[in-house]
């Protein structure tokens, strides 16, 4: 639809538009409707569920254990909800995020297959306009943007995909009803976690596969399992005091880190401590000591010890070398969870091919052209990641004060304040934006305390009569200084991750997540919200009282 028609399309008026249906916009319609405001949730897919509705790639599952990645507004929730595995697959999150739309009576207020184009502030009324591709116009006076963090897939740019003659996937954006690759020779580009995931299972299921890699990571094995009704009923009866300890925590995750120093005990020591979170399995392993992510000798230790188990597991010490990772630190990217990853290198019909040694030049019709070698394949698989934390945000045309647009505003990377809110963009809310724990952090914990602390602060802000809040240039400018002097402060800055941008050619090199921790952070938060809402301004917005007074339901602080 063309921006005129757009505008000439009908508006209808609600006091919150909340973009995707994901954890974070269910949870935000959920909690927002309780405080009597009226909702509208826009979301592109045809279903909700945000990242589990789009990523179906084999074996694609949450690395944070599903006890964990629930909500907790709701007890009678958390004793209904029966999860099957210890980490849960990307069927049953869906089944979940199904489960408490129906739940909670959610769908009334969600429009499904509404991309969101633009989004534009009218100063005057103080009000955005929030403009779907299908030709709706939305009007709220509340903006909060639950786009997700990882929810613009990328392709590289690797000419030739045009010409290719077979099937090609990402595994971001899966075909909903599955892809048999019985028969295929099949290549995989990209080993981060989506590749590192799905590996396995193409493996088992193709009949050649061949792995492209460009960066070895470090994975540690997931060691998952059924819950059984015994461990479900302890983790249940759990549930509370596990949630409160993630809300203090460093990760949002329930293993405590440790907090000695890798480097102050001796070798046995600490080969006994990381053994022990190795079987752990899974994230609990970025916690084996305090200083892995702030000292490089500390974070050496690690590294050694990833490299030792990756050679264990690989028969081939050719493939084994191939597949250790070099050249940045451990954990600088984000550490994969897998089951079987390393050990489908031992099988006969799985090739690894190292870009570094050959780069991938082009697709060919029949496949991929590496080096001079030209490999036939029947499909292509892309591994190849997201424009992480601000792709989705970037995609809309944003315009706030001044009719600046947000692209403008963050053309030297976002700037925001406590990920939360952005200068000269009143009303408007991002959900674990750029400057907050977010993609750090156990995501189910980080959406809950982001949504509860911005529904409490239009509460506030309602009850005032003021309606509208912007956070002031001076605080933004306070907390980007602080954002970026915490993460120079850790190794994260030493590697070139999609959290620096460094995937996506041309996007500013900035450090997007805060890596303070949460519990750190959210009492920052609840300082400013106790402190009235500190580096924010109330911005009086006409028509609020009138406004007010027409509510017939009640406002509850
Ligand atoms: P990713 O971590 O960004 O990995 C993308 C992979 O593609 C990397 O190996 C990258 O290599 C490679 N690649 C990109 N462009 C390439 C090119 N032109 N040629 C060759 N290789 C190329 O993306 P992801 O695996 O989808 O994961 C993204 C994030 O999503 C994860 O870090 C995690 O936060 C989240 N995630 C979580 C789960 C889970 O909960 N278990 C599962 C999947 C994803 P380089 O490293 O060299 O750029």
């Amino acid at each position: 639809m063309t921006q005129d028609a757009q505008q000439q399309a009908p508006q209808q008026e609600v006091d919150v538009v909340v973009v995707g249906a994901g954890f974070a916009g269910l949870h935000a319609l959920h909690e927002l409707r309780g405080r009597g405001l009226s909702v509208r949730v826009l979301e592109a897919g045809h279903g909700v569920g945000g990242t589990w509705y789009w990523n179906r790639y084999p074996g694609a599952r949450c690395d944070v254990e599903s006890t964990d990645y629930q909500f907790s507004f709701s007890e009678d929730l958390v004793r209904e909800w029966r999860w099957s595995e210890r980490y849960p697959r990307q069927e049953e999150l869906l089944r979940y995020l199904d489960h408490v739309a129906d739940r909670f009576d959610l769908r009334r207020d969600i429009s499904l297959g509404r991309r969101v184009v633009s989004a534009v502030l009218e100063e005057e009324d103080v009000t955005w306009t929030v403009a779907t591709e299908q030709g709706e116009r939305w009007r709220a006076r509340w903006l909060i943007m639950a786009t997700g963090c990882l929810s613009v897939p990328r392709l590289p740019m690797v000419p030739g995909l045009e010409d290719f003659r077979g099937d090609w996937y990402h595994t971001a954006s899966w075909p909903a009803d599955g892809v048999d690759f019985t028969g295929e020779r099949v290549a995989v580009v990209g080993t981060g976690s989506s590749g590192i995931q799905s590996i396995p299972l193409i493996a088992e299921q193709a009949a050649g596969l061949l792995v492209l890699q460009r960066t070895a990571n470090y994975s540690v094995p997931a060691f998952d399992h059924e819950l059984g009704e015994e461990e479900l009923e302890r983790l249940q009866q759990d549930f509370a005091a596990r949630r409160e300890f993630t809300r203090s925590s460093a990760l949002g995750l329930a293993a405590p880190a440790d907090p000695r120093s890798a480097l102050a005990v001796s070798e046995e020591e600490r080969r006994t401590q990381y053994e022990t979170r190795w079987r752990m399995g899974g994230l609990p392993m970025i916690g084996a000591f305090a200083d892995l992510m702030v000292d490089r000798a500390a974070n050496e230790t690690a590294a050694a010890f990833f490299r030792d188990k990756i050679r264990a597991k690989v028969d081939d010490p050719e493939t084994a070398e191939k597949l250790l990772p070099r050249g940045y630190p451990w954990g600088a990217k984000r550490v994969c969870v897998d089951s079987g990853y390393y050990e489908t290198f031992n099988r006969s019909d799985v090739t690894l091919i190292d870009l570094n040694e050959q780069p991938l030049r082009r697709i060919t019709p029949r496949g991929v052209l590496v080096g001079e070698t030209e490999h036939e394949v029947d499909a292509i698989v892309f591994a190849t990641g997201f424009d992480a934390m601000t792709g989705a945000l970037m995609a809309i045309d944003i315009r706030g004060r001044d009719g600046r647009s947000l692209r403008q505003a963050w053309s030297a990377g976002p700037k925001t304040y406590l990920g939360l809110a952005v200068a000269g963009f009143p009303g408007l809310f991002t959900v674990t934006g750029p400057g907050s724990p977010s993609v750090l952090s156990n995501m189910v914990v980080s959406i809950e305390q982001h949504v509860e602390w911005i529904a409490d602060a239009i509460s506030w802000s309602r009850e005032r009569g003021t309606e509208v809040f912007e956070a002031t240039q001076e605080a933004q400018e306070a907390w980007v200084e602080h954002v970026n002097a915490v993460a120079d402060s850790t190794l994260f800055t030493e590697a070139n991750s999609w959290y620096l941008g460094a995937n996506v050619p041309g996007k500013p090199r900035v450090f997007m997540p805060y890596a303070g921790g949460v519990g750190a952070y959210r009492q920052k938060c609840d300082e400013v919200a106790a402190a009235g809402y500190e580096g924010f301004r109330a911005v009086p917005a006409p028509g609020a009282e009138r406004r007010r007074a027409d509510r017939s339901a009640p406002v509850v602080a």
